[in-house]
């Protein structure tokens, strides 16, 4: 250690990585991946694991599918990247026509960025400036729900749930939007119809995760609830933005949750499992009715937003190749397999002490804990297991790649179910 290091009592040049959600004094060292192929992860000592959730939900098809990954190498050879502004590109034009055939209803207008966070920033964007260009100011909040997950910039933290979202904690950082429960059932439904009948005015849209709650806790609501949500925004001229960061592209066992919940949004954002988890992809997707309160002869009434790296040539490729493993691969039935060895298999662990819920839903499985004491010993022995396994908060969910084979699949669920129960027993019996 240099003198610095031992005043400090840490060596920085240690610690260049900071790493994401991480108390950098405690938090266990990360573990390095040197190779990835299918559903597995190689470690650098020779370990391999079988990642159960997909590397963050993304990696929908497996880490190296040749077919991506041959899309991505022929379009670096050919133009890597060229700015979106003045320019454009076959990969970028291709996959906005693709994905607004895609995309429910109207929504066929696609603004691209890099990350899920920006592509919500977007979307409020989106929404506050349609009401200034039709000569309404002051519509400026947002109605979002409790227990929702939108993304970590300033903006989109202020449309979390106020806890997960830590509002306290930066308090006074972030915009103070109306936060709700969701309108799963009536009394609820009357309680939100009485804050929009008083607040409606203010506000420029409301955001929600359609069907699953992610980030927040793995809540799941049904489709009467969103057709609740879409009666709600009509009667009250409000565009309803779907996050379909997680949900978009088969993750429920339909392209969207919207599909599935026969619900259509005004703007649908979504990123993750875009370019099948390879590189960093996200888009705001508007309705046509939203884009013409942006046509006009004024430049003025333009979108003012346009990131450097928008519509990365090499990224669009990813994602074509993406859409293309949709259209010539069983993807979604093998989600719909997914879901029928969690239906067979986690009812096991309702027995387990500690144990509030069960749940599973297309390619998501969730065992919801009363609590989890001692997290990082709980993650590490999953790794021990052989599984790559994130809890968060008090939950332990599975999000597989969906090709993952039958016999993988058995192997990681039963991993889980094998370190869950010995946990439980150790925490709550
Ligand atoms: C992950 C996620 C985001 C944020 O995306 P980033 O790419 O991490 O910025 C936003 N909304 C939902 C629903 C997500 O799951």
């Amino acid at each position: 250690m240099t003198q610095d290091a031992d005043k400090r009592g840490f060596d920085p040049g240690d610690h260049a990585v900071w790493r994401p959600y991480a108390q950098m004094k405690t938090t266990a060292p990360a573990l390095p991946v040197v190779g990835a192929s299918g559903v597995r992860l190689e470690l650098a000592d020779g370990r391999t694991l079988i990642d159960g959730v997909s590397s963050w939900w993304t990696v929908c098809h497996g880490y190296c599918h040749p077919h991506i990954i041959d899309a991505v190498k022929r379009q670096l050879d050919a133009v890597p990247h060229v700015m979106l502004g003045g320019l454009t590109h076959e990969p970028a034009e291709r996959l906005a026509r693709r994905l607004a055939a895609l995309a429910p209803g109207d929504l066929n207008h696609v603004f691209f960025c890099e990350s899920g966070s920006v592509s919500v920033e977007i979307a409020m964007k989106i929404a506050v400036q349609s009401f200034i260009n039709r000569g309404q100011r002051g519509r400026t909040k947002f109605l979002a729900f409790r227990g929702g997950y939108h993304g970590d910039t300033l903006a989109t933290m202020s449309v979390c749930d106020p806890e997960e979202g830590m509002h306290s904690l930066f308090a006074g950082a972030i915009a103070r939007q109306v936060i709700a429960d969701l309108p799963t059932d009536p009394d609820r439904l009357d309680s939100l119809s009485v804050i929009l009948d008083q607040q409606g005015a203010t506000l420029a849209g409301v955001i929600v995760e359609p069907l699953v709650q992610g980030a927040g806790g793995m809540r799941f609501h049904d489709a009467a609830t969103l057709q609740a949500l879409r009666a709600l925004c009509d009667q009250h001229g409000l565009p309803l933005i779907f996050d379909e960061i997680m949900t978009g592209f088969g993750r429920l066992g339909t392209m969207f949750a919207a599909e599935k919940a026969g619900v259509t949004p005004d703007i649908m954002t979504v990123s993750k499992a875009l370019t099948g988890g390879t590189l960093p992809l996200a888009a705001a997707i508007a309705s046509t009715r939203l884009f013409e309160t942006f046509w006009d002869d004024d430049a003025g009434k333009a979108l003012m937003h346009g990131p450097t790296y928008m519509g990365n040539p090499a990224a669009c490729a990813a994602a074509n190749a993406s859409l293309d493993l949709f259209e010539r691969e069983p993807r979604l039935a093998q989600v719909h397999a997914i879901e029928a060895m969690f239906a067979a298999l986690l009812p096991q662990a309702r027995d387990l002490p500690g144990v509030l819920d069960v749940r599973w839903q297309g390619a998501i499985g969730v065992i919801e804990m009363q609590s989890l004491p001692e997290l990082d010993t709980l993650k590490a022995a999953f790794v021990g297991a052989g599984v790559w396994v994130r809890p968060f908060n008090n939950i332990i969910y599975l999000m597989p790649p969906y090709v993952i084979s039958a016999e993988d699949l058995q192997a990681l669920i039963e991993a889980a179910l094998r370190v869950t129960e010995a946990w439980a027993r150790r925490h709550f019996l």
